[in-house]
């Protein structure tokens, strides 16, 4: 979404929230976007770190790598973490970071100094409580791994706290490989348990790190799962696929479309097949107002980021079809992002248990505060849960104009 849709979203939505205009104008407003270019074997690239709002905490959010990354984009992509970490009350703000790099035509080196130069453009205003990065699209753990050596190489100082998904050995958390699946289980569950849904039939779209370990996760716990897609197609039984073999034929052969124990099926048809549930894991924009009225699901969880247009929410929510919103279903990635940043403060390394039910406790939560406000079915579920993150974000913003006055 565009950063003016998020200018008039917000101006929709505020009226719900109750805020005033000043309030309306402040969450408007990004705090600060910062530019840079960085020069790699003589190629330069245009480089952002946009700090959204700091009211809850320090900024938090992903760096992006990717050809399309602009100025716009990732300051609407800092405004959804503001939005994320009010739902689910981490004690972060939100921000976002990203280079306009397709990093494919990187070679290793190349990809290392691009991260390292990334880290020496803004470092004065990175850090363990000012604003901590994560990977996004294209970075990845040992690129975070590269980032913090160049920050503590910088700053003279110890300070795995700087950066969160590292790897295990430079003090990642356990959990945060499956964490965006496991804390959409978590808020499934819930769902299914308010609202009584008694078939359990489950198509997902992807079968990347959310789909697959969502695919896997539901399959363990009794669910059917249906149907499946990648970016070459999916496939379809409605007695239940065999996940274990499906993820076998994905690992060695790339697509799950070379299953054949299963019916052939386009990404088009999987969204509208027979199931009760729907888990778009893939891209955004997939559920359009072309589609939605003929979607048979009654519960959409959407772990891809913004895969619902805004006409097919409302179509949907006609329907009554109960929308999981992504900044609450796919928020189990930030969240064991924030243990492993409180993991990092205190010098621990929390078990797989302990990581586990401190993300459900966090989900389930989060899930209770939203169908509270939900619940006077004057509003669907996605807009409660922006509802309820504009009004934590309006209420830190008072405390602080308080605090300086
Ligand atoms: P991934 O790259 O691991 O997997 C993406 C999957 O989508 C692949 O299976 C790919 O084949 C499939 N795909 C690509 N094009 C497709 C198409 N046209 N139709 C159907 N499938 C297609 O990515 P991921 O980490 O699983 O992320 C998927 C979505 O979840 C994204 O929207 C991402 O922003 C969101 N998300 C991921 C995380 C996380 O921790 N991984 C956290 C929050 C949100």
């Amino acid at each position: 979404m565009s950063f003016a849709n998020v200018v008039h979203f917000l101006e929709k939505i505020a009226p719900l929230a109750k805020l005033s205009k000043k309030e309306i104008t402040l969450l408007q407003t990004p705090d600060r976007i910062l530019k840079a270019e960085l020069t790699v074997n003589g190629k330069k690239y245009p480089a952002y770190r946009v700090q959204f709002n700091n009211a809850r905490g320090p900024y938090k959010g992903g760096i992006r790598y990717h050809p399309e990354v602009s100025e716009d984009e990732v300051t609407s992509l800092a405004f959804w973490m503001t939005v994320k970490t009010a739902v689910t009350d981490l004690p972060f703000g939100g921000g976002k970071g990203g280079v306009t790099v397709d990093p494919k035509k990187l070679n290793q080196k190349e990809l290392e100094e691009l991260s390292r130069a990334y880290v020496r453009a803004f470092y004065k205003n990175l850090g363990p409580d000012t604003d901590i990065p994560a990977p996004d699209v294209y970075t990845t753990p040992e690129i975070m791994g590269w980032m913090l050596d160049e920050y503590q190489k910088l700053t003279g100082k110890k300070a795995p706290a700087f950066i969160t998904g590292k790897p295990l050995e430079l003090g990642g958390s356990k959990v945060r490989d499956i964490a965006t699946a496991l804390g959409g289980v978590y808020i499934l569950e819930e769902a299914v348990k308010k609202t009584g849904l008694k078939e359990k039939k489950v198509a997902i779209q992807g079968f990347g790190n959310a789909g697959m370990n969502m695919a896997q996760l539901l399959a363990e716990r009794g669910y059917t799962v249906v149907a499946v897609s990648d970016s070459k197609g999916g496939i379809y039984d409605a007695d239940g696929l065999n996940i274990e073999e499906v993820m076998k034929v994905k690992k060695t052969k790339g697509t799950v479309t070379e299953y054949t124990k299963a019916a052939k099926i386009s990404n088009q048809e999987l969204l509208e097949s027979g199931c009760s549930i729907l888990i778009p894991s893939a891209l955004s924009g997939v559920i359009t107002d072309k589609n939605a009225e003929k979607i048979k699901a009654k519960m959409v969880l959407e772990l891809a980021n913004g895969p619902t247009t805004p006409e097919a929410d409302e179509i949907l929510w006609a329907r009554k079809v109960l929308v999981l919103p992504d900044i609450l279903a796919n928020a189990g990635g930030v969240t064991v992002s924030y243990f492993e940043w409180a993991q990092n403060k205190n010098d621990e390394s929390w078990s797989e248990q302990k990581v586990k039910k401190k993300l459900q406790e966090k989900m389930v939560s989060a899930f209770q505060q939203i169908w509270d406000e939900f619940s006077d079915e004057k509003k669907s579920f996605r807009t409660a849960a922006y509802v309820l993150a504009l009004k934590k974000i309006a209420a830190a913003e008072k405390n602080k104009i308080k605090n300086k006055s």
